[in-house]
């Protein structure tokens, strides 16, 4: 347990690492706020709010789902891509998240956050995760890197080059786009959230005796 002074200095640091230390200490959720709720941001948010963090989805609902029907999404024989959104949106919100259909027209940062900025208004944020499919002109306005194909440039976790910025799915791809894909980056994203609040390596891992 830290003492009152490494506190205090935290507090006064800048750094994002020490805000992290600190939400640790005193148990306070990191929000997280996710551009887009087609597959990749809808995966984002299932990992993240059901492994407790505060969790908001903002989706103008133009997702290719609507224009597709799956054969190709394992375990699932056949799902039409509306009824894979309804599902989905069903189970981040068991799970607490919040889903604002509202379009996010700036994001800035705000010392080690972010202020997500939407014609009703804006959050805090402490991360935010780009799964905007093939809108990606936010990203040039936090000054990610975009790769010679006009996707964002990420790493295999879905980080962007500025510090707690994601980009999870279409956005960060330009060919071999599917739904299976997305989830998997979305997946990605939030597990690595996950390990840098809880500051070592995170799993989503369930076995039979969770179920209820
Ligand atoms: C005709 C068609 C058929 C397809 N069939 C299949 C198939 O059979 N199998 C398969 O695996 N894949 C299929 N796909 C591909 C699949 O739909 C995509 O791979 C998948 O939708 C990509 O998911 P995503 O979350 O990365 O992006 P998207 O699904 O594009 O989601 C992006 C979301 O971000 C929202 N958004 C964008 N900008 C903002 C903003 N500023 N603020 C708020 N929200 C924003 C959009 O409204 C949208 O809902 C098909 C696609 C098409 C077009």
């Amino acid at each position: 347990m830290p003492n009152v002074e490494d506190v205090a200095e935290w507090l006064d640091a800048p750094d994002r690492r020490a805000l992290i230390s600190w939400r640790a200490v005193w148990c306070v959720m990191a929000h997280v706020a996710i551009v887009g709720g087609g597959p990749a941001g809808l995966s984002t948010a299932l990992f993240a709010a059901k492994n407790g963090l505060e969790t908001t989805v903002f989706d103008t609902d133009e997702t290719a789902m609507h224009y597709a029907h799956l054969f190709n999404y394992p375990a699932v024989e056949s799902i039409g891509g509306d009824e894979f959104v309804e599902r989905a949106r069903a189970q981040i919100e068991e799970y607490g998240a919040e889903r604002r259909e509202e379009e996010v027209t700036a994001i800035e940062t705000n010392g080690s956050g972010f202020v997500v900025k939407t014609d009703d208004g804006g959050i805090a944020a402490d991360y935010v995760v780009l799964a905007s499919g093939q809108s990606r002109g936010l990203a040039d306005g936090l000054g990610c890197d975009r790769n010679d194909d006009g996707t964002v440039r990420v790493d295999v976790n879905m980080r962007t080059g500025v510090d707690g910025v994601y980009a999870a799915g279409w956005v960060a791809r330009k060919d071999k786009v599917q739904a299976a894909i997305s989830v998997g980056d979305g997946a990605a994203a939030a597990l690595d959230i996950l390990s840098a609040e809880k500051g070592k390596p995170f799993h989503d891992f369930d076995t039979p005796e969770s179920v209820e």
